[in-house]
């Protein structure tokens, strides 16, 4: 909404809610984001999310509508699937799911039966809770079986994957994670896989951005069957999900997108995947995809220097996790208070194995997306690591935190959010 006349209607008509949007702006300005699956959505997508495309249903895909008036939705929704397939090297694209959920829910159900076997990497390891978790409806209604990370070293153990999965027979296999900082080849999964006859699915929701840019490797090149991205993280598109996958595996897909799943696909969020994936094709959006990455590493480093234990000992992607317990002996709900007293958000996260429970677990999540999308370099990263490590170590000192909270401040100023 950056039309003024609309925010002073806005203004006027509903004080309540203009106030609520007021702080949120602010708010996001001021503070820093850590959150490593947030972002700040290119201003184009702004635009096209309060756009007359949200006013439109069109059920069904491009040439095939429920509804008549579809002239410039069909154009949009093509151009969305063609620039996927191109940016990601994909035979098939569907642009519809409405966001990370449902677009994994749509690829289990539109290619396995219900009861069928399914291995992915369980959730403290760095596996999403649409990836089975318990408490999940898929978690119900498939039977997930689970790999793990080698203690020794953190890194996803294949020996041990290979040896669940010749037990288990499933007929997925599904890498791709949440909380995992580190890089893997994607040939190892399909080896596995094709071991047992299972089918593969990558779930790149946090790396979608960093794989279009290809500064990550690309599942798909490896040959895998599917690979899902929400578009809002890296890609900093509109909150949406894609899946990409083999056409021979197309019209299952799309099925079971709409009607197996969804009504009336959000075709404001489509023009706006539509705008981000042709941003994401640009040589500025490498550079930006590069320095997510130099960032991350820089970050790493800094903390590791100011005797922080990371999971893994580092990151080979956009995000880490910090073992709070180990580094400062408080629990990650306990940092991330402290952190946003001093303008840092960052979310608390199970570490793999917890011995906490998941809403007191042992370690913080943080990454360098949003930042990064405000411009910010190596030199913020040192300074970033420096408050971090002082404010986990004064933990609860209100002088100490204020101090912190005015270098937070600092930072920011000299750094505007995109689009605000
Ligand atoms: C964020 C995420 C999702 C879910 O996305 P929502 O849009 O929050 O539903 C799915 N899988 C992974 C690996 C994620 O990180």
């Amino acid at each position: 909404m950056s039309n003024s006349t609309e925010r002073t209607r806005l203004a006027q008509s509903d004080p309540d809610v203009y106030l609520a949007l007021k702080g949120e702006e602010a708010r996001q300005r001021a503070g820093l984001e850590l959150i490593p699956s947030e972002n700040y959505a290119f201003p184009e997508v702004l635009t096209l999310l309060g756009s007359a495309f949200t006013n439109k249903y069109s059920e069904g895909y491009p040439g095939r509508r429920y509804y008549g008036g579809q002239e410039y939705t069909d154009r949009i929704e093509t151009l969305a699937r063609d620039r996927a397939k191109a940016l990601f090297r994909a035979e098939h694209a569907n642009v519809q799911p409405l966001s990370g959920s449902p677009m994994n829910q749509a690829v289990y159900l539109g290619l396995l039966e219900p009861g069928d076997t399914i291995l992915a990497m369980d959730l403290s390891h760095g596996g999403h809770l649409t990836h089975g978790a318990p408490v999940s409806h898929m978690g119900r209604l498939f039977n997930f079986v689970r790999y793990k990370t080698n203690p020794a070293n953190g890194a996803i153990d294949f020996d041990s994957l290979a040896k669940v999965a010749r037990e288990t027979k499933p007929k997925l296999v599904v890498c791709g994670y949440s909380s995992y900082p580190r890089d893997y080849d994607y040939a190892d999964f399909k080896r596995v896989a094709d071991e047992v006859g299972a089918l593969t699915m990558a779930d790149v929701s946090h790396i979608g951005g960093l794989i279009a840019a290809n500064v990550m490797r690309n599942p798909l090149d490896a040959g895998f069957d599917v690979m899902t991205t929400t578009t809002h993280k890296s890609l900093r598109g509109p909150r949406g999900g894609l899946i990409l996958c083999k056409e021979r595996f197309a019209k299952k897909i799309d099925a079971s997108v709409f009607p197996g799943l969804q009504g009336g696909p959000h075709m404001n969020q489509v023009a706006a995947a539509a705008a981000t994936f042709r941003l994401a094709a640009m040589p500025a959006f490498r550079i930006y995809a590069e320095a997510v990455l130099s960032n991350a590493k820089a970050l790493a480093a800094a903390l590791t220097a100011r005797q922080v234990k990371l999971v893994t000992g580092g990151t080979d992607n956009h995000l880490m996790v910090i073992d709070t317990m180990a580094s400062f002996g408080i629990d990650g709900a306990k940092a991330q208070e402290a952190l946003d007293r001093v303008g840092l958000t960052t979310n608390k996260q199970v570490i793999p194995d917890d011995p906490l429970p998941p809403m007191r677990p042992s370690g913080l999540r943080l990454g360098t997306p949003a930042a990064t999308a405000r411009g910010m370099g190596l030199a913020e990263m040192d300074e970033i690591a420096a408050i971090i490590a002082e404010a986990l170590a004064v933990e609860g000192d209100a002088v100490a935190e204020s101090i912190l909270a005015n270098r937070t401040r600092a930072l920011t100023s000299r750094f505007p959010v995109p689009g605000l």
